[in-house]
């Protein structure tokens, strides 16, 4: 692992005006407050986000490594030649005095290399430029120079396959242009936060803050197997590269075989000749595997009550899935696998919350005020363009931006106007009827944390905070096979008498979509130990885990747990619990399997109380209990202590829960009347109507 907390890549860009999206900037980040790669349209924004992110590392007391894809020094013999100094810091101030790149990317460049090339012999060594940019010393085409006396790669650029020279200007890989800009700006971040910055490896990689260079193409292979999940290529580069740089122990990478001067002068990429290494770093993810042994009851349990198998259970599982980038609108229902953070304050800038007047309120007072109103007005969607000098007052609408001038709005129905001036009462309170910038949420602030199941509102939010793309879990797939001799898979076959319809199938496989898994239709079997094995081994290569129901006991004709029993994983729960026989637990190849009883109703049952919190755990989101409310009962029931009972429930018109007419495992009827559970406990009861019971609604298990 790596000794920093947090790595930021930076894919830089040489644009002379703003720019995002393809071939603009790009900034990556690992680690602590990990973000999307964000876009800056300017260098400018982006050396401010930079800013903003070591303030941070260094308040927090946490260390960054920043790598970015430019050159950090040029070829032997050019610093000593430019600056007296055979040193690549020394070509980095003395750029700084010369660059001149503005908030919009306008920027000299061009003209400080032709001037670089002025100080050395014959023509360049930098070339490149665009068609009709009168500069004699800066050759448009590479071939023309001759006699300036340099290398045209450094040692390290050697062994990067296609490294571009840092003398090219102009045109795809045109490194060159995109450094005499960076390191022009690196030198200022240097002199800001001298004594906790170096750079690496001209002074060490000891300081708080770090800043090297890298190279981008050196996980070429794994930025082109996940781009998909990306905006674009240059997106998938910088957040890769930072995880994959995170993952690292520096010291593996730091340490390049070249003299020390040659590092002084020439610089070093980080990461050079470790491209294996980095990209293997990001190979995906294989789930962490559950032990074949992680449902073993230890010898001499007999009856699990509820709470221990849940917790048992609990302690057994981990998430199983890995992680994917979607779109906004496809997030619906996902689980965030990353903290989300806002990417803009919302509202961004201060508002009207009101339709009204806005005016500066120091110019007020109380007793009644005459404010001259403004020609034009401020509407959402349409910004006044000029500022509102204090003591008038300017038409705005709800949602527009205060104009320059404004702090306070009073609401039209406290006003009269005709178009020349405004009334009201004072005094009014100062900032009223406004909304003040990120008073929702402020820019970088914790929007949803990780393990967060989406709903729709959370969409709101993420949209209003500009998050176009989500890291979110991959969909958990959850396989239901029945089991049964007597079984029908589909109601639209004939059934004899002795044969009954397939109802647990349906249920189970609406329940999981539901709950947001993806789920995987296994059909039915017979209650035959090789059909079993079979569909069993088709189930766990199409999903992540398997629910079963039917042939879940210990009796003659229960093959599901004879055959999960005979190959080795088998755990089979006798949990205190009506209805509900043993729960069979097993690994197969891999996956879990949650062998459920066959009745409907304790199929039902033992799905909402041990499989929901199972699944939500191995989805990413973490372990859940139902939510509940106590009511009071409208039944009678004398209960004997040792095991925990469910009983099919409604409330009734004045709120309190009646339970159904029988307590009958196989009455299907009542599981449809229910709108919930009545949950009894472990311990003896006596109810009669009035007494406090708790009724867990079929919502609060996730049922629509
Ligand atoms: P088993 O757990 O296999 O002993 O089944 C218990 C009871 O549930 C038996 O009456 C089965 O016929 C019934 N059963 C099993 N599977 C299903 C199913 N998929 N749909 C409806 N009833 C079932
Ligand atoms: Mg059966």
């Amino acid at each position: 692992m790596s000794s920093f907390d947090r790595v930021l890549v930076v894919d830089w860009s040489a644009n002379a005006a703003p720019k995002t999206g393809r071939d603009s900037i790009w900034i990556g980040s690992a680690g602590t407050g990990a973000r999307a790669p964000e876009n800056p349209p300017t260098r400018a924004e982006a050396m401010a986000t930079i800013r903003a992110d070591i303030s941070r590392a260094l308040d927090d007391g946490t260390r960054l490594l920043i790598a970015f894809d430019i050159g950090f020094g040029f070829p032997r013999g050019f610093a000593e030649r430019l600056t007296g100094r055979a040193e690549a810091l020394a070509v980095w101030d003395w750029l700084a005095e010369r660059i001149e790149d503005d908030a919009q990317n306008r920027n000299n460049r061009f003209e400080v290399a032709a001037e670089i090339n002025r100080r050395f012999p014959g023509l360049g060594p930098f070339w490149g430029r665009p068609a009709g940019r009168d500069l004699p010393d800066l050759p448009a085409k590479g071939t023309r120079r001759h006699g300036h006396g340099l290398n045209e790669l450094r040692a390290a650029e050697r062994i990067c396959s296609g490294a571009h020279p840092m003398w090219k200007l102009y045109t795809t890989g045109s490194v060159g242009s995109q450094s005499l800009l960076a390191l022009a700006h690196l030198a200022r971040l240097r002199a800001e936060f001298a004594g906790q910055l170096q750079v690496w490896p001209m002074q060490g990689a000891e300081a708080p803050v770090v800043l090297a260079e890298t190279y981008l193409s050196l996980i070429a292979g794994a930025v082109k197997a996940a781009a998909a999940d990306y905006p674009c290529k240059d997106a998938a580069q910088v957040d890769l590269l930072a995880r994959a740089l995170l993952a690292t122990d520096p010291a593996t990478m730091m340490q390049p075989d070249a003299a020390p001067e040659i590092l002084r002068e020439e610089g070093w990429i980080l990461g050079a000749g470790h491209g294996a290494a980095l990209a293997a770093r990001l190979a995906p993810l294989e789930p962490p595997r559950l032990r074949n042994d992680c449902f073993a009851m230890p010898q001499g349990v007999d009856w699990v009550p509820v709470d221990e198998a849940l917790s048992r259970l609990r302690r057994a599982l981990k998430p199983l899935t890995g992680a994917e980038t979607l779109p906004l609108l496809q997030a619906g229902g996902r689980v965030l696998a990353s903290d989300c953070l806002a990417q803009r304050s919302n509202p961004p800038r201060p508002n009207s919350a009101v339709d009204g007047y806005g005016f500066a309120h120091a110019a007020t007072g109380s007793g009644v005020q005459r404010l001259p109103l403004l020609a034009g007005r401020a509407a959402a969607g349409q910004p006044y363009a000029s500022a509102v000098p204090p003591g008038t007052a300017v038409r705005i609408l709800t949602g527009a931006i205060l104009p320059e001038g404004v702090d306070t709005v009073v609401l039209e129905e406290d006003t009269a106007s005709d178009d020349k001036t405004v009334v009201f009462d004072g005094p009014i309170k100062p900032g009223s009827n406004t909304r003040r910038a990120g008073e929702d949420v402020a820019k970088g602030q914790l929007a949803l944390p990780r393990g967060h199941r989406l709903r729709p509102p959370d969409l709101a939010l993420l949209a209003a905070l500009g998050i176009a793309r989500l890291k979110v879990q991959r969909q958990l797939r959850v396989g239901v096979l029945s089991t049964g001799d007597e079984i029908i898979p589909d109601p639209g076959q004939p059934a004899a008498p002795h044969q009954i319809w397939d109802a647990n199938r349906p249920m189970l496989l609406d329940l999981l979509r539901g709950w947001g898994y993806a789920p995987v239709d296994l059909g039915h079997v017979r209650d035959n130990a090789g059909e079993i094995a079979a569909r069993l081994d088709a189930g766990a290569a199409k999903a992540d885990v398997i629910l079963t129901s039917g042939g879940a006991s210990a009796g003659d004709e229960d093959h599901v747990s004879r055959l999960l029993r005979d190959s080795g994983t088998l755990s089979s729960w006798r949990i205190a619990l009506k209805p509900g026989r043993p729960l069979a637990l097993a690994l197969w190849q891999g996956a879990p399997v949650f062998g459920l009883p066959g009745n409907p109703v304790a199929a039902l049952v033992c799905a909402l109380i041990f499989a929901r919190p199972a699944l939500s755990l191995m989805a990413g989101s973490g372990w859940c209990a139902p939510r509940g409310f106590t009511v009071p009962a409208a039944f009678s029931k004398r209960k004997k202590p040792g095991r925990r009972e469910y009983l099919r429930a409604r409330l009734d018109d004045q709120g309190r829960a009646a339970v159904f007419t029988s307590e009958g495992s196989g009455r299907i009827s009542g599981l449809s009347w229910a709108t919930g559970l009545v949950e009894l406990p472990d311990d003896a009861c006596e109810i009669a109507p009035g007494t406090p019971v708790r009724y867990l609604p079929y919502s609060g298990f996730g049922i629509a």
